[in-house]
């Protein structure tokens, strides 16, 4: 896919959610909230769904937990828009209340092809229910802070997952909060190894030296940053 034709998709998925009527959220919002970011990136960051702010607004993660997502990234070196933030459900539940399943299962396609059109190299849950999409039957306080190879049937055809808490529980607990800031810590070693299965997935099977698919791979046996010998390109940051 072309920049243009990427640009051309998510465009086409955002003016779909904003007339969704797929399921009873639409009933009770204000505003849909499709997601925003860079087409470009290779990193997207999926929420629950928006809250109150998100809903007059449009915009995804632009109350206290956005402005906490903002913190966490500024601590890696990164800026909101730099990457992909969307939702599992892009309509606000009313009071905040969790997204039922069949308010997930009508939204699913639409994260589906916004995946397919960003192809991230890594995508990053935020909370329980952007995890059970990536990673079915985990659970958060054993799975925050590790990557796996995420499904292709979920619209990223090569991507790693990595899973945080969500900011708003962060806001609520500093236990979480300080595990959040060290979960982040890990995120860019993370996008080095999802370029690399990336390029190894495309290079002929002789010249991989790791194994395409890990069944997982715990982020602490990846701290350690490349050196210059065994990575062209060690820099941690996005671009
Ligand atoms: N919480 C979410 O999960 N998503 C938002 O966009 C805002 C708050």
């Amino acid at each position: 896919m072309t920049d243009v034709e990427r640009r051309v998709a998510l465009e086409a998925i955002a003016t779909e959610v904003r007339a969704c009527t797929n399921c009873r959220l639409h009933e009770t919002r204000t505003k849909a909230v499709p997601g925003e970011g860079d087409p470009e990136t290779e990193v997207v960051f999926v929420g629950e769904g928006p809250g109150f702010n998100e809903d007059r607004q449009g915009r995804p993660f632009v109350g206290r937990a956005g402005d906490l997502l903002v913190e966490l990234l500024a601590s890696i070196g990164w800026r909101r828009e730099d990457v992909f933030i969307t939702n599992v459900v892009k309509c606000r539940p009313p009071e905040n209340r969790d997204p039922q399943p069949d308010e997930i299962a009508a939204c699913a396609p639409f994260l589906r092809r916004q995946l397919e059109a960003l192809d991230p190299a890594i995508v990053v849950t935020l909370g329980r229910y952007s995890m059970g999409t990536f990673m079915p039957g985990a659970r958060i306080s054993q799975a925050h802070g590790t990557v796996r190879p995420v499904d292709p049937a979920t619209g990223a055809a090569s991507a790693l997952v990595f899973a945080m808490y969500h900011p708003a529980a962060a806001l609520r607990t500093p236990a979480i909060e300080r595990e959040s800031y060290a979960d982040i810590a890990a995120v860019p070693t993370a996008l080095i190894d999802a370029r690399r299965r990336r390029e190894a997935a495309v290079e002929p099977a002789a010249t991989t030296t790791e194994p395409a698919e890990p069944a997982a791979i715990p982020a602490s046996s990846t701290q350690t940053p490349p050196t210059p010998a065994d990575d062209p390109a060690p820099q941690l940051t996005l671009f």
